[in-house]
């Protein structure tokens, strides 16, 4: 069984998707008025982490991720370098595009822009106006709260406390000043606008997530995910904007990580107290040691930044590298032990299971990292054979798959005929025939085979 903490409901809950096998999964994509900074990738790799988990459990996964490429800040931004929207835009795309594959976040099947679907927004507002839970005011278009009863069932708000007629027209706003949202701004001088049957202006940032949710995969998905600051108003009044214009539930599960902090404070662009991705890989950061240190603590858990964490979480991802290493560059005897094949086969299934109870990553981990200190036991007491050992590297490989922290080109395996040679140099080692034993070694130096004899028997490593 699988289940995840959904934020509507406050409790964990059994996942089932509204159609079998297959999941439709929305994530709120980046703003593009800036670089990322790292607290914005701790949210999309808590996602990738969800997404990466669904596929290795067998679904069959439809992502989309929206581009913020209109808002207040894109706006403001755009002015003051004296840019057009697009031009100020596109740099920040692309930045944000070559980030995700350094960071080996899975790309989604769809990144739908704002500012290239102002019809479908259009025509939601319009729609919300014919219903009655938007109005017009100055030109500007506001969804009413009132007039959707269910407003702040999310974010665990009492609407009894609401200031009725109260309005505001920010994208952004706290928890304590509940109002009527924009949803259609009107025109301001100098600024970008569309000219619409709703009157010339621009979508307001909420209305976005909805109207391109719904294009991509329907009215009704199954798992929507944000940071937590994203609940409210953002995913409050995409709800609200959803289920009053389609008449039915919007998200069944709502899953939103916590904030990466310091010392205890978001880390966000507005309090100065950020790392970008390339800020830290100036200074020599290996970006899968960020992968890992973001994915290893629970998504629903705060977690901290410090360099102390970042050096702890490298020399956690180096076991496993070594491990592997290990494995790959070790020659075994032939054959293989039941009981390493018990164990290939059961760190894969509590691995799985660890993650099926809502992303249990620390769980997940200690599972690996159990099963490396056996191996390892096992590999020093010569317990291990030639079978056992592609069957370990193939299960920390499945793992893998989920985790993504493992070297990518992996070196090509030894061809057998020199495998063969290295077990012939053992044999007459053990039959202490050093001559034909340094010979054998000298030959694989000459095609570029090193051999190193330690405790635990030899290991060989390509010299380049
Ligand atoms: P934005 O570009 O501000 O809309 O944010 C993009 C995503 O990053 C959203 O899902 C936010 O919830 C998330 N986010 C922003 N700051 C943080 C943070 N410090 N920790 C975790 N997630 C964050
Ligand atoms: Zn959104």
């Amino acid at each position: 069984m699988i289940r995840f903490f959904n934020t509507l409901s406050g409790s964990l809950e059994e996942f089932r998707p509204i159609k079998e096998g297959e999941v439709r999964l929305y994530t709120c994509g980046p703003t593009v008025y800036d670089y990322p900074h790292i607290g914005n990738y701790r949210a999309y790799i808590f996602e990738d982490l969800l997404k990466r988990f669904l596929l290795l459990a067998g679904f069959k996964v439809i992502h989309v991720m929206n581009i913020t490429d209109v808002d207040d800040k894109t706006i403001k931004g755009a002015a003051r370098q004296g840019l057009s929207l697009q031009e100020y835009t596109s740099r920040y795309i692309e930045a944000f595009f070559e980030d995700l594959k350094t960071l080996r976040i899975m790309p989604a099947d769809i990144y739908p822009r704002a500012t290239e679907h102002i019809p479908d927004m259009v025509r939601m507002v319009r729609g919300l106006l014919d219903k009655g839970y938007a109005y017009y005011k100055e030109g500007s278009v506001y969804f009413s709260i009132q007039k959707f009863p269910a407003y702040g069932r999310l974010a665990k708000i009492d609407l009894a406390e609401l200031k009725a007629g109260a309005r505001v027209d920010s994208d952004e706003y706290e928890k304590e000043s509940v109002h009527d949202f924009a949803l259609w701004k009107k025109a301001k001088e100098g600024e970008p606008f569309w000219e619409t049957e709703l009157g010339a202006g621009r979508p307001g940032w909420h209305i976005e997530c909805s109207a391109m949710s719904t294009r991509y995969l329907g009215p009704s998905i199954d798992i929507h995910c944000g940071g937590i600051d994203n609940i409210f108003p953002h995913h409050e009044n995409e709800i609200a904007q959803s289920e009053a214009y389609y008449g039915q539930k919007f998200v069944n599960y709502w899953l939103h990580c916590h904030h990466l902090v310091v010392d205890g404070e978001k880390m966000s662009k507005s309090k100065g107290n950020f790392y970008t991705l390339r800020d830290l890989l100036a200074r020599g950061l290996n970006p899968v040691d960020l992968r890992f240190f973001l994915l290893s603590t629970h998504y629903r858990k705060m977690l901290n930044f410090t360099f102390d964490g970042l050096e702890q979480a490298r020399a956690s991802r180096q076991r496993v590298l070594d491990f592997v290493y290990e494995l790959e560059h070790r020659t075994f005897a032939p054959g293989s032990e039941p009981e390493n094949q018990v164990l290939a086969e059961k760190v894969l299934t509590d691995f799985r299971e660890s993650l099926a109870d809502d992303l249990n990553i620390s769980a997940a981990l200690a599972v690996l990292f159990d099963f490396i200190r056996e191996i390892n036991s096992r590999l020093s007491r010569d317990l291990l054979k030639q079978e056992d050992a592609v069957r370990v590297l193939r299960t920390v490989e499945e793992i893998d798959r989920v985790l993504a922290i493992l070297p990518e080109r992996k070196e090509e395996a030894l061809p057998p005929e020199l495998l063969e040679k290295i077990e012939l140099r053992q044999k007459a080692r053990k039959e202490k025939n050093f001559a034909l034993a340094d010979a054998i070694r000298e030959e694989l130096r000459q095609q570029g085979i090193v051999l190193e004899d330690t405790k635990e028997g030899v290991r060989w490593k390509r010299i380049k």
